[in-house]
């Protein structure tokens, strides 16, 4: 049994002031979730939001960290190893906006996988396709080649330790949704492709749906036998509807 997974991205959003705000609102919601709830402030909130989450069961991520896992001479750059001093549990790597807007390519992806898991944190891989590869008929293609350039460098065991995120790209941050068969679709291709490997691994692993998640339609996609929680944006940073949606995914 899989136990279901929401975790709130707050991007490059937030001031110390709406941070605690939203803190304070957010374990008020979330206490007594049954589905495991994560949050990702921006690096600059990181020791704001650590303490704030002590003693609660709400646990932090991080949203992005560097290719080496260790510290060193690499100038604005977040070691792995840095986000464990924070006891940060959850890494992404791979979101569109940085594989998109700052050229993040596979390569990268999985060094970050790597350096992640190296440091005994879990990341979350987010894998998806554009609306352009949609309508081309690669949305597969696109997802599985993504999943697969970390399966090939680091084998099927590195799935024993992470979470995937499927996030169509024309839906994040666009209020357009996959429907919940469309999302379903994806999920069970990612399972069956890592089952190929290891049947034992594709079944425990969690896989997330990401993308213009809301109160409205978290029920109908949190139902689906394949969507094992949510990755969330803009519904994240409100309190109330961030809360509706951890407690959809724990029913
Ligand atoms: C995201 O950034 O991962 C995301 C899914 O954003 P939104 O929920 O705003 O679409």
């Amino acid at each position: 049994m899989r136990r279901p997974l929401v975790a709130g991205n707050w991007k490059m959003h937030g001031t110390r002031t709406s941070v605690a705000e939203l803190l304070s609102g957010l374990l008020d919601a979330c206490r007594n979730c049954r589905a495991e709830v994560a949050v990702m402030p921006s690096l600059v909130h990181l020791e704001q939001v650590f303490q704030a989450l002590e003693g609660s069961e709400v646990v932090l991520g991080a949203q992005n960290c560097a290719v080496e896992p260790g510290q060193g001479a690499l100038t604005g750059e977040v070691s792995a190893s840095q986000l464990l001093d924070f006891s940060c549990t959850y890494v992404l790597v791979g979101h569109s906006e940085r594989r998109q807007l700052l050229g993040e390519d596979d390569q990268q992806v999985v060094r970050k996988f790597s350096a992640v898991q190296s440091c005994g944190i879990t990341p979350i891989l987010c894998v998806g396709e554009t609306l352009a590869e949609r309508e081309s008929d690669q949305t597969l293609n696109v997802v599985l080649g993504q999943v697969s350039a970390v399966l090939d460098a680091l084998g099927v065991q590195a799935f024993s330790r992470a979470v995937v995120a499927y996030e169509p790209v024309w839906a994040i941050g666009t209020g357009l949704t996959a429907t919940a068969d469309q999302a379903q679709q994806v999920h069970a291709a990612i399972r069956q492709h890592v089952a190929a490997f290891d049947a034992d691994v594709a079944e425990k692993l969690r896989i997330l749906y990401g993308g213009s998640v809301k109160s409205t339609n978290a029920v109908e996609l949190f139902a689906m036998p394949d969507i094992d929680g949510g990755l969330v944006g803009g519904a994240s940073l409100n309190a109330d509807e961030f809360g509706a949606i951890c407690r959809a995914a724990g029913n």
